[in-house]
């Protein structure tokens, strides 16, 4: 997708810290870390966001899944972690191309905004 940061780090043809790459997905470093280990885990195919998630592409969905559990024993987050996805301006996805950010090395808080007034 034309004008896509996501699909053009994807492409290599921006560059990116890559700590993962197959034939249906890329894993790298987020630029601006929020636990000692962030990774975001991306599909090749532009997504644009959860809410585009159908029998048509679920299958990326699953095989990220598979990805974020090797790469947990990979970069050491035997204790946990946390997956994230943003989605939608509630959501406060700032890249619309869908992407699962990995964290860990880090106690995360929870609940993860503070409580309405
Ligand atoms: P979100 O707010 O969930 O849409 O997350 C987008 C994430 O992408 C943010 O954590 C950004 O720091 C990260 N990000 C944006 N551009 C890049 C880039 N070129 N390389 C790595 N991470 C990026």
């Amino acid at each position: 997708m034309a004008d896509c940061i996501f699909c053009k780090i994807a492409a290599g043809e921006i560059p990116s810290n890559k700590v993962y790459e197959d034939r249906q997905v890329v894993a790298f470093y987020d630029l601006d870390p929020q636990a000692p280990v962030h990774v975001l885990v991306i599909p090749k195919e532009h997504i644009a966001s959860a809410q585009e998630i159908g029998p048509e592409n679920s299958g990326v969905v699953a095989h990220i899944f598979e990805v974020i559990a090797e790469l947990s024993r990979e970069l050491g987050l035997e204790k946990g972690f946390r997956v994230v996805n943003n989605c939608g301006e509630d959501g406060m996805q700032s890249v619309q191309h869908l992407h699962f950010h990995l964290l860990g090395k880090r106690k995360m808080g929870w609940p993860p905004f503070p409580p309405e007034r």
